[in-house]
Order: C-alpha cells, then sequence, then structure tokens
C-alpha cells in the first residue's frame, strides 16, 4: 500500500483534466524518482501561478496583471470581441496574433448532459460589454462541436438586437475540433475566412 503523502498527491493529480488515478499514480512515481532534477522548477513554477496569476475581469483570459495585457493593450482593435469557450482556445488563436481584437472567456459551453447553463457561463458580462458600445464584431469563435455550436447560436440571438456583426469561424474546422488543437495554418484561414452566422 502507498503511503499516504502519495495517496494525497495522487488524488490531487487525478483532477487534472486528462490525467485518471492510474496515470496520476505513475507522474507521482516519476516525480518521485526525480526529487532533485525535475521536483524544485515544478515547484517554483507551480508557487508562482499560485502568487502572480489572476483573471482579467474584463475578458476572462489569465495573465499577471489585470487587466490583462491584450486588454491593455491599446493598440489592439477595441471595435471586434472574439468569444471563445476557454483560456486555452484564446492562448490558442493568439499564439500566432491571428485576432487584432480582444477576446471574450465564457469559461465553458452549454451542456444540457452537464448541467451547464447560460448564467453559469460569462454571457452576461459580454453583453454589458457590447452594451457599452464601440464594438462592431462580435466573432463566435466556439469548438465546432454540437455543445459548442448550441452556445454560438444562443449568444447569437442573444445579440439580435445590439447593432454589431456576428460572425463565426469558417467552416473547414473539423467537426468536433477543439480550438487548442488545431494548427495555426487552419486556424488562421477559418478566422480569415469566417462568416455571418446563419
Ligand atoms: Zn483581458
Amino acid at each position: 500500500m502507498a503511503s499516504q503523502e502519495i495517496e494525497r498527491l495522487s488524488a490531487a493529480l487525478a483532477q487534472l483534466p486528462g490525467l485518471g488515478p492510474r496515470s496520476a499514480r505513475r507522474a507521482v512515481l516519476w516525480l518521485v524518482k526525480r526529487r532533485e532534477s525535475a521536483l524544485p522548477g515544478l515547484l517554483s513554477a507551480l508557487g508562482e501561478v499560485r502568487d502572480r496569476l489572476v483573471e482579467c475581469s474584463i475578458c476572462g483570459n489569465v495573465d499577471t496583471q489585470a487587466p490583462c495585457g491584450i486588454c491593455a493593450d491599446t493598440k489592439r482593435d477595441q471595435r471586434s470581441i472574439c468569444v471563445v469557450e476557454d483560456v486555452s482556445d484564446l492562448w490558442a488563436l493568439d499564439r500566432a496574433r491571428l485576432f487584432t481584437g480582444r477576446y471574450h472567456v465564457l469559461g465553458g459551453k452549454l451542456s444540457a448532459l452537464d448541467g451547464v447553463r447560460p448564467e453559469d457561463l460569462a454571457i452576461g458580462s459580454l453583453l454589458e460589454r457590447v452594451q457599452e458600445g464601440g464594438v462592431d464584431e462580435v466573432v463566435l469563435a466556439m469548438n465546432a462541436t454540437l455543445e459548442g455550436q448550441t452556445t454560438a447560436h444562443y449568444i447569437a440571438e442573444r445579440l439580435e438586437d445590439f447593432p454589431v456583426r456576428i460572425t463565426q469561424l469558417a467552416h473547414g474546422l473539423p467537426v468536433g475540433g477543439e480550438l487548442d488543437y488545431l494548427d495555426e495554418g487552419t486556424l488562421a484561414q477559418a478566422l480569415r475566412a469566417r462568416r455571418p452566422l446563419g
């Protein structure tokens, strides 16, 4: 039987996305064996995440400053907002500077199965940003999954009465495709060919 310390760390790691109990235990053993070489770097990186990272109150991005670097950048186009499901999607789109506007992170997608309702997502704050004015275009960059598309249509409906152009990423995104798995060329193409939501 494993020690209490190992069990505690395994249980904590098993909560990470993509890691089940089995792979969490393997990761813990890997760390134990490399206590001297790999652990110090990991510990200091975790400490930095704990101490320095905050959520942007405007867009939901995670950064060392609030508002985040993107929202604070006056060279960015204030008139377009790209709406994404998660921070990882924002980073994927921003990695190659594909989009020159600002972002809005929903914090998930509508899902009857998982019980995620509109009020669980940052939709109200998006409407407020649009209502404040100065926004011409809202790009809905949801994943090409059923739930992603349901979310996009719901948001489009809520934005109907505002004088903004609503576009979405072009088809050609692989169905079921998650943005942060796509290469930059595919993402750039999907953004360039974005079209009105129909
Ligand atoms: Zn921000």
